[in-house]
């Protein structure tokens, strides 16, 4: 039983290969077969009656045999098809049809032969009109009902037709013969009847799916990165929101956003091939690390985000430090080593937001503290970053109005010599006198301006106001700018120079950079290129707050430095002392060797301008000369300086 069936199976599964049907076509096609079982409930009813109306009238065994034989089969059909869910995946096409298929053909089979056998048993023209009627009909029926599956259809009609047709010659009566003629000619016609439905209906089926297989496709492709494969911006909200709507009181999630470090470098110096290559190498092994059930996306330029389920916030934390290990593990391209690092920033459902946009949002402000912070990072989110956000965010839009208003100014603190007591240069710092806030210091706005780029703009407007002031000054007082780092990266940062020098009319040498010593943590061409350009044409560098930074004295062999101001901490600060002492000479003794001016900073008492006078400094700055004054102060400084000259020449 089990190999005829097989058999038969394997016979079936040739037929199915060889058909031209896709697999996905020929199943809709096949529960087609499946659909209205009610039609297929009725004809058997139908059947059942005439066959037991027939025995009844004809009072025959066999006509009672015959209606239970079609009862039995009906009735397994029926089982069968409750049995079988034709839209189940578990269940294959070709069983599927091969079960229809037994069903069918034995009923039409029983069908066919009941009334061949009333025919030829020829004892009541009225059963006879019954069953042949039915007998027809249903063949008819069902065969345009199954035209989807040609075979099938076209089975049932000979099954029923031909034991008819058989009976009716058998009969040698011309009525008879006639009507076995008429019933056999019914199945050319209905094979190309059923041929139009099967291809029509197999072609709009096969159009419907390739569109949606096309649509698939496309979405597919929407949601998907090119460069790395993974989800994109729109594949990362659509698993978003897909994840956010199963989220109950007790799912946890982190969502990680992880920004590459100084990726642009890479870029710009290996090309974009490389940093193709780089983006995605990371992506792969993102995906390693991340846990099942991971979204892992790549949002744009050198930024990932991860989206995972978690059990706690170790989880989260634990994930967080492999993703950095596997990120710092060097790649190896074209046999060189190339090492990247990244800043993570990450927030958690239930604890930072309960929606998608939210944890975004907290996320984000979460990296940009880990990157602000020093970057290489990671920082989760807490509540705090969104006040100092929207304190920034306050400063940021006021600063940008606060230039145009003019409610900026440039004060002017004296830098003296301490042999002679003499102004030899004035230090610019920049005052904001805010319309409600009142008179802000620069340390308050400042690293704001740097945060947002905005010190670039500002920057150069202080640069230009300073030397428009210094230009007023006698030729031997020069003027101290203090330069952001960000600034000196800035494209153009040499040529803002040098126009707000030549609009003031002010000569290079008599403008001195106060630059710090963070500077130099990275080794940056762009620096040493703006620091050679201006000291061509003669303005000089001094380096700033010297002692609290990274104080490696390699880089004041490299760059051309005319001055070091010693940190003013070593002057007033907690820890003023012999050791203190002890460093400013030794700065100071290294000034004269090389031929440097030394400035002590924040010097507020005399006794502190004698110290640093023994230790060898030779300029000093700080409020017992002055605080830093409006200009029109500074040049009233400078004139009464002059006025005492005059007066001691005269003398
Ligand atoms: P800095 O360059 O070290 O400037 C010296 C700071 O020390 C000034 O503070 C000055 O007022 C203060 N100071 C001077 N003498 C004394 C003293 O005897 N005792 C004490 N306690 N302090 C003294 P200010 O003006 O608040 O500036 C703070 C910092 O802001 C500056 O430090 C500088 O780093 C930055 N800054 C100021 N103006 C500008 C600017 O125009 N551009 C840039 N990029 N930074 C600026
Ligand atoms: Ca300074
Ligand atoms: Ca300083």
């Amino acid at each position: 039983m089990t190999s005829a069936l097989s058999r038969l199976r394997g016979r079936f599964d040739k037929r199915q290969s060889s058909d031209q049907l896709s697999e996905r076509v020929r199943r809709l096609l096949v529960t087609t077969l499946y659909a209205q079982p009610s039609s297929l409930a009725i004809g058997a009813l139908c059947i059942i009656c005439a066959a037991s109306v027939s025995a009844w009238i004809a009072d025959m065994p066999e006509l009672y045999v015959a209606a239970a034989v079609l009862t039995v089969i009906a009735t397994a059909r029926v089982a069968a098809a409750l049995a079988l869910d034709a839209e189940a995946e578990g269940n294959s096409t070709a069983t599927l049809e091969l079960v229809y298929e037994i069903g069918a053909f034995s009923f039409a089979l029983a069908l066919g032969c009941t009334a061949a056998f009333v025919i030829i048993d020829g004892s009541s023209t009225q059963v006879e009109v019954l069953m042949v009627c039915n007998a027809v009909g249903y063949g008819i029926g069902v065969s345009a009902r199954n035209a989807g599956r040609l075979t099938i259809a076209m089975g049932q009609l000979c099954l029923t037709c031909v034991p008819i047709a058989i009976a009716c010659f058998w009969t040698a009566k011309p009525g008879f013969i006639t009507l076995g003629v008429t019933i056999l000619l019914l199945i050319p016609a209905m094979i190309s009847i059923c041929g139009n439905i099967f291809t029509v209906l197999r072609d709009s089926i096969a159009s419907a799916e390739t569109s949606a297989r096309l649509a698939d496709k496309m979405q597919v492709l929407a949601r998907t990165d090119v460069v790395t494969g993974l989800a994109n911006r729109a594949g990362l909200n659509h698993a978003m929101v897909e994840t956010m709507m199963g989220v109950d009181e007790k799912s946890r999630l982190a969502l990680i956003w992880v920004d590459l470090d100084r990726f642009k470098e890479v870029n710009d110096l290996l090309g974009h091939p490389v940093g193709d290559r780089v983006l995605n190498g990371v992506a792969k092994r993102l995906r390693e690390v991340s846990p099942e059930g991971s979204t892992v996306a790549r949002f744009g330029g050198d930024e990932f985000i991860i989206f995972c389920p978690i059990n706690n916030r170790q989880d989260a934390e634990r994930l967080a430090s492999e993703i950095h290990a596997e990120i710092m593990r060097p790649f190896r391209i074209d046999g060189e080593r190339l090492e990247v690092r990244a800043s993570l920033g990450v927030s958690l459902l239930p604890e930072n937001g309960n929606d998608a946009d939210t944890l975004m949002q907290s996320a984000d402000l979460a990296l940009y503290h880990a990157k602000v912070g020093g970057r290489s990072r990671t920082c989760f989110y807490d509540s705090s970053m969104s006040r100092d956000l929207a304190r920034r965010r306050e400063i940021e839009d006021e600063l940008r109005a606060a230039i145009q208003r003019d409610e900026l100014s440039i004060y002017f603190q004296p830098i003296v010599d301490l042999e002679t007591g003499r102004i030899k240069t004035f230090e610019a710092l920049v005052r904001w006198f805010h319309p409600h806030k009142g008179e802000l210091r620069p340390d308050e706005f400042i690293p704001v301006a740097e945060e947002t780029g905005v010190i670039v703009t500002l920057g150069n407007w202080i640069t230009a106001q300073a030397a428009r002031v210094a230009a007023t000054w006698p030729d031997d007082v020069t003027v101290a700018v203090n330069l952001s780092p960000l600034q000196i990266r800035a494209p153009g940062a040499a040529l803002g120079i040098k126009s707000a020098l030549r609009e003031a009319g002010l000569d290079p040498r008599r403008l001195e950079l106060e630059v710090t010593e963070s500077l130099f943590i990275e080794d940056n061409h762009a620096t040493a290129a703006f620091i050679e350009e201006l000291s061509d044409i003669g303005v000089r560098f001094a380096l700033d707050d010297f002692g609290t930074g990274y104080s490696s004295l390699g880089y004041i062999n490299t760059f051309p430095f005319s001055k070091i101001k010693v940190d003013r901490s070593f002057v007033s600060g907690a820890q003023v002392g012999r050791k203190s002492d002890a460093i400013i000479r030794a700065v100071a003794e290294m000034g004269t060797t090389l031929g440097m001016d030394i400035v002590a900073e924040g010097l507020e008492t005399i006794d502190q301008v004698q110290v640093v006078r023994d230790a060898g400094c030779n300029l000093g700055q700080g409020y017992y000369f002055s605080r830093a004054v409006p200009d029109y102060l500074a040049a009233m400084l400078l004139a009464q300086e002059r006025e005492q000259d005059g007066r001691r020449a005269s003398a």
